[in-house]
């Protein structure tokens, strides 16, 4: 195969204890790229439909972007692919780091699994030697440990991706980490190598990864990087992030969004990562409040969300951390003595946002606490932090007592509680093993009118942001073939960023924020290339900073001549394909519906979102119409189908 990819993926059959490797054509990366696209062909050709995602036929695997591995800015990210234990849908979660890289090290440009081990196994392929090897001395092992003890044994510069101890306990919310503590975490996909009793995968590699022009290619991305350089914060943004309650008075008022120069930005990111946003977004009410039945400013004021502010949580930092190939490095690693916890990731605003507004907690030890504790059993902190909501809120209205719970009092923002009912969790303990399934299951095992409490979509919970803030999360939330994401394409949200900016020749309708059919063509867009993005391997914090030279560097390392509007197709191409998948698992995603407390029904009688209410149906049926969708039952039209080159796709939905 020719520079840029190498034409070589990986099958592994856990029941047979066999390895096969498969060549792909060309056109497949020209039509996938990589990533989600690779992910969503490869399983939808090789995988039936309604199968158990827990049985051994269910297939998943783990897909690095098309330019991971290279030096291109942002671009680390590995995608891990299957159909969700929690939601029945297409399933896809990612994860930065290091781990990416090193799939394509080892020459493949995806590994896939099929089958179940009948006790515990780990994968390792270490500079061409690719074995099946007991992992019962590495079973119950969190995920910090057992890479400590795999590097004993198999040397320092391996890289793991693996589950914990939520995995093992098949957990529908658990996911799958790297580097202690990046976790591809949303679908429930941990649940999968928990099936197929996998642990972990090892690997070591010693390919290099050709490029069709490295000469250029490097030169874009020292260009890029030189115009990268960081700066401390200055005096001025610190004194901004220390007065959130009269910035957030301010955005409210003259209704600006949350954009800022990209310099600015970066320097932000750096410094203070996600959580930059934790007081900021719960003071426009950005972030939901107990349980989404609560107003920032009154729920959770800011006298308790500083505690959780960023600068608070920068106190802790002893050093910067960041994924493979990132010029920004939002990443941290903290300290936090009154645990006695050496190091810590920082915590991300998701996690922030659903163990801290979401209950109430603003007890900030209480999060890094838990922040560790999820990530060592790699499980999803979204998920997990709503769950807890539920069941908070079941606890309220007694439907929990403390018989059920043995024992625990669970009240809003009682952070020992919490932080006990998160290694109940983990370890489906008592109550935690109703719970470990997330709340739409936990709802229908304990009935009761419990049901109301759960806020999911399709099952799966919801993100850390609010659609009465950004209107079209709604929409995502509600119809994207993986339900329940932020990081799903929504134009409102995606508009954080200077998105015109990013690629030369992309460009949002002019006027789209006025007038719905614009904003209907610019979410198809928006979408599409949302796909690309994440099938090339870029982190979606890219399009924050300002101009990428993002076609170039596809053309430079692959030799091809792509352009914005083939680009767009082959978006296009890969989000039809996601669609089509959780269409043919009978999942009627056209008439879901979000639950009231998510959109504003009824509104706010008060607060930074007073009397909104989002509607995004007909959002939805116009953004079928854009993407060659019935608007009735979201089913791509065949026409649609041919043009994108998925005829094989008619055979299933007609
Ligand atoms: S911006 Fe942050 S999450 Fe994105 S690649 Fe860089 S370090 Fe990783």
């Amino acid at each position: 195969m020719g520079p840029g990819f190498f034409g070589k993926i990986l099958w592994i059959n856990l029941t047979e204890e066999k390895f096969k490797e498969e060549s792909l054509s060309e056109e497949h990366y020209r039509q996938y790229l990589g990533g989600y696209g690779l992910a969503v062909k490869l399983i939808y050709e090789n995988m039936s439909a309604k199968v158990d995602p827990l049985s051994p036929d269910s297939l998943f695997g783990f897909f690095p972007g098309l330019l991971t591995g290279t030096p291109a800015p942002f671009s680390g990210r590995y995608m891990v692919a299957g159909k969700s234990p929690l939601t029945s849908t297409w399933g896809d979660a990612n994860s930065g780091g290091t781990f990416g890289p090193e799939i394509k090290k080892c020459g493949y440009d995806a590994i896939l699994f099929k089958g179940a081990a009948d006790k515990p196994k780990y994968i390792s392929i270490i500079e061409d030697r690719k074995e099946i090897l007991d992992a019962s001395d590495i079973w119950g092992l969190d995920i910090i440990e057992a890479e400590l003890k795999l590097k004993e044994k198999h040397g320092k510069f391996i890289k793991t991706a693996g589950i914990g101890r939520a995995g093992e306990e098949i957990s529908r919310i658990s996911g799958i980490a790297n580097d202690k503590g990046r976790i591809a975490a949303r679908a429930g996909l941990g649940a999968i190598m928990g099936a197929k009793k996998l642990k972990t995968l090892v690997l070591k590699g010693n390919k290099k990864i050709e490029i069709h022009n490295r000469d250029k290619f490097l030169d874009l991305v020292k260009i890029y990087n030189k115009s990268s350089t960081h700066r401390e914060p200055s005096k001025f943004i610190r004194s901004i992030l220390k007065n959130v309650p009269n910035l957030a008075k301010t955005i409210r008022r003259f209704r600006i969004g949350f954009a800022g120069p990209p310099k600015m930005i970066r320097e932000i990111y750096k410094s203070f990562g996600t959580c930059v946003a934790n007081t900021i977004s719960a003071e426009t009410n950005d972030s939901p409040i107990k349980n989404w039945g609560g107003i920032g400013t009154y729920d959770y004021p800011f006298k308790k969300s500083k505690n959780l502010s960023a600068i608070n949580i920068q106190n802790y930092k002893i050093r910067d951390y960041g994924c493979f190939s990132c010029p920004v490095q939002c990443g941290g690693i903290l300290k936090i003595p009154e645990i006695n916890l050496e190091e810590t990731h920082l915590p991300e605003y998701e996690t922030c946002c659903s163990f801290g507004a979401l209950l109430l907690n603003d007890d900030l030890i209480s999060i890094f606490e838990i922040n560790e504790l999820c990530n060592r059993a790699a499980i999803d902190t979204i998920s997990t932090g709503a769950t807890i909501a539920f069941a908070i809120e079941c606890f309220e209205n007694g439907i929990l007592t403390l018989d059920d719970t043995n024992g625990l009092e669970l009240t809003w923002g009682n952070s020992k509680a919490i932080v006990e009912l998160v290694k109940m969790i983990i370890n489906r303990e008592g109550i935690g093993d109703i719970l470990a399934d997330g709340s739409n299951i936990a709802a229908k095992k304990i009935g009761k009118g419990s049901e109301k409490f759960a806020i999911t979509s399709l099952g799966s919970e919801i993100a850390m942001h609010n659609p009465r803030i950004f209107p079209s999360l709604a929409f995502t939330y509600n119809y994207d073939p993986t339900p329940g994401r932020h990081t799903a394409a929504s134009i409102d949200f995606i508009d954080i960023g200077p998105i015109n900016k990013f690629q030369k020749g992309f460009k949002l309708p002019r006027g789209w924020k006025r007038n719905e059919k614009k904003k209907q063509e610019g979410q198809k867009l928006v979408t599409s290339f949302h796909q690309v993005l994440s099938s090339v391997g870029l982190c979606l914090f890219s399009t924050l900073f300002g101009p990428y030279p993002f076609i170039d560097l596809i053309n430079n390392f692959t030799g091809w001549d792509i352009n914005v509007d083939e680009l767009i197709t082959i978006g296009l191409r890969i989000q039809t394909l996601r669609q089509a998948f959780t269409l043919r698992e009978e999942i009627d995603i056209a008439n879901n519906k979000l639950p009231g407390r998510v959109t504003g029904h009824p509104p706010d009688k008060r607060g930074p979102t007073k009397g909104i209410s989002v509607e995004y149906e007909d959002f939805y049926r116009g953004f079928c119409r854009e993407m060659g969708w019935n608007p009735k039952n979201g089913f791509p039209l065949k026409k649609t189908l041919k043009d994108l080159d998925l005829e094989f796709v008619i055979k299933d939905l007609y």
